[in-house]
């Protein structure tokens, strides 16, 4: 990796959006450096199964994780575990600012940064944090093996990880703030079904305690009649949603209300050659084959941008 080199593209990010996009990248030539600051795989590392990526009938989110990894780097892709602090848009090429220092500049540049779960903001979510409070129950759900735990949430990620924990604690609880999920039919049956998890329905936590051992109860609130009261329980499981991670979309891309970046049908944003995919686009879902879509599309587009853009500059030199 050098300050200097001019790559054809940089992908930010190594979830399924980035890793997809790698692949393709690297089938259309593309001189390609891929950075992500952590492992990869993105959100999906943390999910128990996966029941609905096409030709896998289920698997674990760290087993597809290390499938689309190791499909990366049979390409010999150039790869780097840094933080990206800024992307730079220019006119002739784009730039990356790295937390080394080093700054790698490219033709285009793929962010595929996705998001954080959301947080509760009640008092002791942040305080028990890795105490008693956790966003993964793939992670965390071990320590838990015989005790009782809370989930909150109504989606899809709720309904999997109660009953994920279902099978390791002696009860899950799980709130949610309504009277009807929102989650898939098929998962509001499985978790209906199992018999270890008891659904409080009209309920928010409002508080998280804990003594000198760690979390030990909840405060919850009926959403109907405001009645409060506390529930004893070893652990909270928080699965109310997600945070698009857009603090490195440049100024003059377009975002939503929610944060969420608007592209074109091509993933491109309003600056020319500055794809956004996965989970921090704007789109109707959010699936791990949806943003796999968008890496396809994203590297695609990139290849032919790239191109375009190799042929302007020769013209500009021949003149
Ligand atoms: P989600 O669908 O946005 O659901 C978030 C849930 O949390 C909702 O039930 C919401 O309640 C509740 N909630 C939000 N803020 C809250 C707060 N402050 N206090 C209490 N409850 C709150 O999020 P998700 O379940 O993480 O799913 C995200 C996306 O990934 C969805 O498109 C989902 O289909 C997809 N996903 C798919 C799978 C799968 O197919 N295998 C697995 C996981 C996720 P309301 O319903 O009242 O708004």
């Amino acid at each position: 990796m050098s300050d200097s080199k001019l790559y054809d593209l940089i992908i930010v990010g190594g979830g399924p959006a980035g890793l997809t996009a790698a692949i393709y990248a690297m089938r259309a030539a593309l001189d390609t450096v891929l950075i992500e600051k952590g492992v990869h795989g993105g959100q999906i590392a943390n999910t128990d199964s996966v029941e609905n990526y096409p030709g896998f009938e289920t698997i674990t989110g760290f087993e597809l994780c290390q499938k689309l990894s190791d499909h990366v780097k049979s390409y010999g892709i150039e790869m780097h575990q840094k933080e990206v602090i800024a992307i730079e848009p220019g006119i002739d090429f784009h730039s990356v600012r790295l937390d080394d220092g080093q700054t790698l500049s490219a033709r285009s540049v793929i962010l595929a940064s996705g998001g954080t779960p959301r947080k509760l903001a009640v008092p002791g979510e942040d305080k028990f944090y890795g105490k008693g409070v956790s966003y993964c129950a793939t992670c965390d759900g071990f320590f838990y093996r015989g005790k009782t735990v809370v989930v909150v949430g109504g989606g899809d990620t709720a309904m999997e990880e109660a009953l994920f924990l279902a099978k390791i604690t002696q009860k899950v609880y799980l709130t949610h703030r309504r009277d009807a999920f929102r989650a898939s039919r098929i998962l509001q049956q499985r978790v209906k079904a199992e018999c270890k998890i008891e659904v409080l329905w009209n309920t928010v936590v409002t508080e998280i305690k804990a003594d000198d051992k760690g979390v030990n109860a909840v405060t919850l609130q009926d959403t109907k009649t405001s009645e409060k009261r506390e529930l004893a329980i070893d652990g909270v499981f928080v699965f109310i949603g997600f945070v698009p991670d857009n603090k490195l979309v440049p100024s003059g891309v377009d975002m939503n209300a929610q944060g969420y970046v608007i592209t074109d049908e091509k993933c491109e944003t309003r600056i020319p050659g500055l794809f956004v995919i996965g989970d921090l686009r704007q789109k109707y879902a959010r699936q791990i084959v949806i943003a796999a879509g968008d890496g396809c599309t994203a590297a695609l587009a990139a290849a032919h941008y790239v191109e375009m853009k190799k042929a302007s500059d020769a013209c500009t030199l021949s003149e």
